[in-house]
Order: C-alpha cells, then structure tokens, then sequence
C-alpha cells in the first residue's frame, strides 16, 4: 500500500538528489574552466581543451594531497583538510585507484 504522501516524499527525494547532482556538475564545470590543484594549495593549472586530459595536481603534488587522505585516515588530520573539488573529482584521482583504501577519507 503507498500512501499519497508518500509517493510526495518519494519525488521530493528525487528533487533534492538531482538539485544535488546538478550543483555538483556545475561546481566540476566551474573547475574545469578555471582548474586549479586538488591539493588545496590553491595554485592554477594549466588548462586542456579536453577534460579527460586535464591535470589534477601541480606536479608532486597528488603526493600532499595523498598524505593527507592518509593523515584523514590516521585520525591525525580533520576530514576538512581534504578539499571538497578533491572530493567531487576522486573518481579521477590516480593515487585512489592504486591506493582504494585512502577513498575512505574523501
Ligand atoms: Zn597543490
């Protein structure tokens, strides 16, 4: 049996999912046009016309980012430090495919 007010709640839940996905791209889409280091440090990369193509870190740097995730993990830094375009962008982070467990801190 499904109440009215239920399928309300149901459709809401989707409206808020897709209103959440749709801030996501543009926030992805925003850093595409403007990229700059994942690590935090805040310095501007130089931009691909190709998104897939596109650079993640300053070079070296995926190796800060990857000590904080390990620090985030370790209980020794605050999840915070972990910037949130990093976290947007993870399926795209080299270290986590090769390191999955530090997925856990973003
Ligand atoms: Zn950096």
């Amino acid at each position: 049996m499904s109440s009215a007010s239920e399928t309300l709640q149901l459709a809401e839940h989707r409206l808020y999912a897709s209103v959440f996905l749709q801030a996501n791209a543009t926030a992805e889409a925003t850093w595409f046009q403007n990229p700059t280091c994942l690590c935090g440090c805040g310095e501007a990369l130089v931009r691909h016309r190709n998104p897939e193509k596109q650079r993640l870190f300053k070079a070296g740097h995926d190796a800060r980012l990857k000590s904080v995730a390990a620090g985030v993990l370790a209980g020794e830094v605050p999840e915070h430090a972990i910037p949130e375009i990093a976290r947007m962008l993870r399926s795209r982070i080299g270290f986590l495919r090769t390191r999955p467990e530090l997925s856990k801190a973003f």
